[in-house]
């Protein structure tokens, strides 16, 4: 069995890994080996490659690949069926369930490596003809945090500025965001604008000195879970210290009394802020001043910010100082949420995460919910909004979720508490798998493994972080019998009795998304609110040549009415007008609050998760790639030297670190980029490379109660020698 390419010319697609969302070109040549080479003409990476995304070719091949329909028997093997059989198990398994126990008895947990046209039909499936919310995905754990903070802000999920605005600012600020490793061409472009521009400022807020911070002229190492007291201050200082935009606050914000009243109550004296943020108050005073006499500030957050169970505050204090300042809707300033997977924002217009419905319309909003059904024609409509990533897997060890179908994702591996995982899935009365390996920790638990078509295989879109929508284009045949997701699922919603489901090709799925959007922006009666600002109005009723050939393009995308010209945006708020129905943008009050759990003698250092340079996720694709593991080939936990003799640990030795939900094994380093009392441990590890390395395990389950984000950054453990190194 071999892959066969279609085409032998270098075929236009999108690298599958970060949000950057990089534009690639990508061939199988002669000798079997698959070239990959940026995208000159992608206006996100301009030909450039990180080390991930020019390692491609040597991550596509069929070593452990999920290659046929299986389900496990009496005897708990995994047989080979063919897919009739397997889709016949999963479309009666559903269909039974939910005919005992209600449509809220069943869930999909899915994935921001989708396609945006897979996950608009899953969503459609279960939020529009199962009749259940309970739909939630991986991009919980990464950004839902920045998803919340937009919408209380600006009143829809939007991102205001463009990658080109990076390069425009004259200060970048970079809070919780290794930007060096984990977007890396993002920060090539920051690096060759600061080699133009010396003069352009480049400040890191972030617990560990990453290498980001090897460019940056100022590191502000701030305790971890601090950022709201270091904006709340820095709002208070811009308001107080000349640096407030009065014209503009007037005539387009709403809510600033109250803000400012919280910051300026727990966050006026630099002097405190520093003491509780732990900086050097000369090094704050400095960025504050910077911030206050800069026009142009970016401020871009990533994790470190999303992260928390403050994450919706924390997004929120960063954006207040934005709206204070007047810096947003114009060239080279705003608030700037770095995405982490490569459709998290694809999968957010689509209505991905379980309280959101498609094209950027509200599950608890009425009138959205008979918008949505109307279009869809749909016969179940969920009420309410569904069991976020956490609650999800709750449920289902509670019993209360007897069937779940995981698509392109690792939950034992990545979720918090991942125990809860296991427990969860070892007794779900149905498991089904969709994905394009077979061997991963979840899929383990599985009674059905529907195999699918991976990158290089599929077509359809993805759109990053700048909200630019790019074609995946498949550049090779489908490997035994993978199938594309989106049809994966219509097939069994078919099988279930559902219409809506029959589409000529996955362009056809992409017109309906289109079409939707273009739907909710018509006459105001029908979705009750005409300001919206997420629209694909400009690419409804392509063809199949016409998808074939999009180019890259950023929404909102528009069509002129008479000369019928595609115009995309790539800045938003450039006419001040935002999507509250007043039209204003709002400040939001902050209440500074620390993480949910803190060290105490029994767990006394803070741990801290996240990426290295080389790998992605739980590395069922990087890892194939030697030259990608030769970065950092294992594992590790990195601390600081004296914490490591306090607590009898030695740097290269084996050592296990607890936490009060679970414990990992991994080796003791020392970076020199820790502060004393906190641990790092990436998060790509999982039991298929060594046991005990999945370090969800030991991370807190404690989530944002507005995003329903975990607490990734910070969890209280306990650190020990574990055997003979
Ligand atoms: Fe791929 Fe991100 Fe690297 Fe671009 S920066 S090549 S999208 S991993």
């Amino acid at each position: 069995l071999s892959q066969a390419p279609l085409s032998t010319v270098g075929t236009k697609t999108t690298c599958p890994y970060c949000g950057v969302g990089c534009g690639v070109r990508a061939a199988m040549q002669a000798d079997g080996v698959i070239a990959v080479t940026g995208d000159e003409l992608h206006p996100a990476n301009k030909g450039r490659l990180c080390v991930k995304g020019s390692a491609l070719g040597e991550t596509v091949d069929l070593d452990g690949r999920l290659l046929h329909p299986k389900v496990r028997d009496a005897d708990g093997a995994l047989q080979r069926v063919s897919w009739d059989a397997a889709l016949d198990k999963v479309a009666g398994g559903l269909r039974d369930i939910i005919d005992r126990h209600g449509p809220d008895s069943v869930a999909l947990y899915v994935s921001g490596q989708l396609l945006t046209e897979d996950y608009y039909i899953a969503n459609k499936l279960m939020k529009g003809y199962v009749g259940s919310a309970n739909i939630d995905t991986n991009s919980r754990l990464c950004m839902s945090s920045a998803v919340a903070g937009h919408k209380r802000a600006f009143g829809e999920d939007l991102v205001p500025v463009s990658y080109e605005d990076l390069e425009l600012a004259d200060m970048v600020v970079l809070v919780g965001s290794n930007t060096a490793w984990c977007h890396p061409i993002l920060f090539q472009r920051i690096a060759k604008a600061k080699e133009n521009r010396p003069e352009m400022k480049l400040i890191v807020i972030d617990p560990r000195r990453t290498a980001t911070c090897e460019l940056a002229d100022m590191h502000l190492p701030v305790k971890a879970g601090t950022d709201v007291w270091l904006f709340n201050g820095l709002m208070s200082f811009l308001a107080h210290r000349g640096a407030r935009d009065n014209a503009f606050v007037d005539a387009h914000t709403s809510g600033l009394g109250e803000a400012l009243a919280i910051a300026d109550a727990d966050c006026a004296d630099p002097h405190e802020v520093a003491r509780i943020c732990k900086v050097d108050v000369n090094d704050l005073l400095a960025f504050y001043q910077l911030f206050a006499d800069t026009e142009k500030v970016i401020t871009g957050f990533s994790m470190g910010v999303n992260q928390s169970s403050a994450g919706t505050d924390k997004v929120n204090s960063i954006i207040n100082c934005h709206l204070i300042s007047g810096r947003i809707g114009k060239p080279g300033m705003g608030p700037f949420s770095i995405t982490g997977q490569p459709n998290a924002m694809g999968g957010r217009e689509v209505g991905g995460l379980a309280n959101m419905l498609a094209a950027h319309m509200d599950l608890d909003n009425a009138l959205h919910r008979d918008t949505v059904q109307t279009f869809w024609g749909s016969p179940h409509m969920a009420d309410k909004p569904g069991l976020k990533a956490v609650d999800l897997f709750n449920a289902i060890e509670a019993g209360r979720i007897k069937a779940v179908w995981i698509m392109a994702t690792n939950p034992m591996v990545s979720m918090p508490d991942a125990n809860v995982v296991q427990r969860a899935l070892s007794k779900c009365e149905l498991v089904v798998a969709s994905d394009i390996v077979e061997g991963t920790d979840t899929n383990a638990f599985a009674h059905v493994l529907l195999p699918a078509l991976g990158w290089g295989e599929k077509d359809g879109t993805v759109t990053n972080s700048e909200r630019r929508i790019s074609r995946q284009r498949a550049f090779l045949t489908a490997p035994g019998e993978a199938r594309p997701d989106w049809q994966i699922i219509c097939d069994v919603a078919i099988r279930m009795g559902y219409r809506g489901f029959d589409f000529a090709g996955v362009h056809a799925v992409f017109d309906e998304h289109a079409r939707l959007s273009s739907y909710r922006n018509g006459p105001p009666q029908i979705a009750g609110n005409s300001m919206r600002v997420f629209n694909l109005d400009g690419l409804t009723g392509m063809s199949k040549q016409q998808f074939d050939q999009l180019q890259p393009i950023q929404w909102p995308v528009t069509r002129d009415k008479h000369s019928g010209d595609v115009t995309g945006t790539a800045r938003l708020f450039g006419n001040q007008r935002y999507a509250h129905a007043d039209g204003k943008a709002r400040f939001v009050a902050t209440p500074p609050r620390g993480p949910a759990h803190l060290p105490d003698e029994e767990f006394p250092l803070t741990l801290n998760t996240g990426r290295v340079r080389d790998q992605w996720h739980t590395m069922t694709r990087t890892g194939k790639s030697a030259r990608l593991a030769d970065h950092v080939p294992e594992s590790f936990i990195d601390m600081h030297p004296q914490d490591a003799l306090r607590y009898g640990v030695r740097e290269g030795s084996l050592a296990r670190i607890s936490s009060r939900w679970g414990a990992m094994v991994a080796r003791v380093q020392h970076s020199g980029g820790i502060a004393r009392g906190s641990v790092f441990v990436p998060i790509h590890w999982s039991n298929q490379t060594a046991s005990d390395a999945r370090v969800g395990a030991l991370v807190n389950p404690v989530v944002d109660p507005l995003s329903g984000e975990p607490e990734f950054k910070h969890t209280p453990v306990s650190i020990e020698e574990f055997g003979v190194s």
